[in-house]
C-alpha cells in the first residue's frame, strides 16, 4: 500500500447471501437470494450460485433480515428546543455548528438511517454537510433539505436561525425562491403554532391562506415540493386546498380534513414520538411549560393519527428528535416506528413508511427505499423479521450504504470477505 489515504469510500462492491430479502415493497421477505452490488447500486438480484462469479466480498448473513436503509422525513441536525441543551446548540460559533452537525450525521447514519429530509437547519449548514458527505469528506446520510423554514414574524420557531420571516404573500415568495438559491429541495413553511413556542398555542393559525398560496405555487413552479408544520385541522384544510404535498406533526387533525388530505394526496409525517418524548425533554432541561404541552398533546395527537391511518392518507416516517438518540431502550427512530404499528399500521406497511414510500415522496422511486436492481445499496440488517414486527429494527446489527459497510456490529462483512 502506498502512503496515501483516502476519503471516505462513497460506493463500493459486495455479493450478499443467506439472507430473507424485504425489499421494501413487497409485504413479505423473499429468501433464497443473492444481491449483487457494483459500484454502490445493486445490479443483480439473483440466484447464489449465480452471484458468487461476481467477484466482490461475500457477505453470508446467516439467515438475517435485508431491507432498505430508513429514510426518516423529519429530522434537524441543528435542534435546539427551549432549555439548557438548546441553549448549548444556539450558542455554537457557525464552525463549531458545523462540526456539531456532522456528529449527528454520522450517528444517525449508523443507526440505520440511510436518507434523511431536513425540516429546518440553522445557517446553511446542512448545505455545507450535505455536499462533504457526497464527497466522502465525513460519514452521514443522503440529504435532502429545505435549508431554513418560513415562519411569519414571530410565528413557530422565529427565535432561532433555522427559519426565515416573512410576511404578505411577496415576502413567501422572496423566501421560497431564497431557498431554492441556497440550494434546498423542498420548502418548509410554518403555517400554525407548536409545542416549542413559548407566546402561542399548538392551534395558534399563522399563515393567511394567500401566504401559503404564494408560497405554494412559486415553490412548484420550481419543482421544488411543500410540506408544513401543522396543527389545528382548519388551516392544514386550507393548506391542502392551495396544494400542500406534506403535513408535519398534525395534532389536531379530524375524519373530514384526513379525508380531504387523501383525496388531494398529502401525507403526513406524524412525528408521535414528539409528544411521547418525556426522557428527551429530560435530557435537554427543557421547561416545565413546554413538557406539559408536549405530553397532554399525546393522546389528542393518537387520535389524529389514526383519522389519517382510517381515511387513507399516506404516512411516513419522521421522528423530529435526533433519530439515533438514546431513548426508552432503542433509538428515538425505532420508537417511532413502534409507535406508528402500534397506532394501527400494520407491520409491513410500517416498514413501506419507512423506505419505499418516503422515497417516492421525495421523487427518488426506484433509487432509494427499496431494493431492487438499479437503486443505490443502502441497506440495514436485522436478526428477526421487521415485516412481522418493526421492533426487529432495535437490534440493527449492519448497515451498508452505497455498497459500503458503515457499522457491523457482529463482523457479519469480515468473516466471509474474500
Ligand atoms: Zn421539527
Amino acid at each position: 500500500m502506498s502512503g496515501a489515504v483516502p476519503s471516505l469510500p462513497t460506493r463500493g462492491d459486495a455479493v450478499l447471501v443467506g439472507m430473507q430479502l424485504v425489499d421494501g415493497v413487497d409485504p413479505a421477505p423473499r429468501e433464497g437470494l443473492a444481491l449483487v452490488v457494483e459500484d454502490g447500486r445493486i445490479t443483480r438480484i439473483t440466484s447464489p450460485d449465480d452471484a458468487l462469479g461476481a467477484g466482490a466480498a461475500v457477505i453470508d448473513l446467516d439467515g438475517a433480515f435485508v431491507m432498505p436503509g430508513l429514510i426518516n422525513m423529519h429530522t434537524h441536525f441543528s435542534l435546539s428546543l427551549p432549555g439548557a441543551g438548546g441553549d448549548a446548540v444556539s450558542g455554537l460559533s457557525p464552525h463549531e455548528l458545523a462540526l456539531y452537525m456532522a456528529d449527528g450525521a454520522r450517528r444517525t447514519l449508523l443507526s440505520g438511517v440511510t436518507t434523511v429530509r431536513c425540516v429546518a437547519e440553522k445557517g446553511g449548514a446542512d448545505f455545507a454537510l450535505r455536499r462533504a458527505i457526497a464527497a466522502g469528506h465525513v460519514p452521514g446520510p443522503r440529504i435532502f433539505t429545505a435549508g431554513r423554514a418560513l415562519c411569519c414574524t414571530g410565528g413557530h420557531g422565529f427565535d432561532s436561525d433555522d427559519t426565515l420571516e416573512c410576511d404578505g404573500a411577496d415576502a413567501f415568495a422572496r423566501g421560497v425562491r431564497s431557498q431554492v438559491k441556497a440550494g434546498a429541495d423542498l420548502i418548509k413553511l410554518m403555517i400554525s403554532g407548536g409545542i416549542a413556542g413559548e407566546h402561542e398555542e399548538i392551534t395558534t393559525p399563522q399563515l393567511t391562506r394567500e401566504e401559503m398560496a404564494a408560497a405554494i405555487s412559486t415553490a412548484h413552479a420550481w419543482g421544488r415540493k411543500v410540506t408544513a408544520h401543522a396543527g389545528p385541522a382548519a388551516i392544514i384544510a386550507e393548506a391542502v386546498e392551495v396544494g400542500l404535498d406534506c403535513v408535519e406533526h398534525g395534532y389536531e387533525l379530524t375524519p373530514e380534513v384526513a379525508r380531504l388530505m387523501a383525496e388531494n394526496g398529502t401525507a403526513l409525517v406524524p412525528t408521535l414520538v414528539v409528544t411521547r418524548a418525556g426522557a428527551f425533554f429530560d435530557d435537554l432541561g427543557v421547561p416545565t411549560w413546554m413538557q406539559q404541552r408536549s405530553l397532554g398533546a399525546g393522546p389528542r395527537h393518537m387520535a389524529s393519527y389514526r383519522y389519517a391511518l382510517d381515511a387513507g392518507v399516506e404516512v411516513l416516517l419522521g421522528s423530529d428528535m435526533p433519530p439515533f438518540w438514546n431513548f426508552e431502550g432503542t433509538s428515538a427512530v425505532v420508537r417511532e416506528l413502534e409507535h406508528m404499528q402500534s397506532g394501527g399500521l400494520p407491520a409491513p406497511d410500517t416498514v413501506r413508511a419507512a423506505t419505499s414510500a418516503p422515497a417516492r415522496w421525495l421523487g427518488a422511486e426506484g433509487e432509494l427505499g427499496t431494493l431492487t436492481p438499479g437503486a443505490w445499496a443502502d441497506l440495514v440488517v436485522t436478526p428477526t423479521d421487521p415485516t412481522a414486527d418493526v421492533a426487529a429494527l432495535r437490534d440493527i446489527d449492519l448497515v451498508m450504504k452505497g455498497g459500503v459497510v458503515v457499522r457491523d456490529d457482529h463482523r457479519r462483512a469480515d468473516v466471509s470477505s474474500g
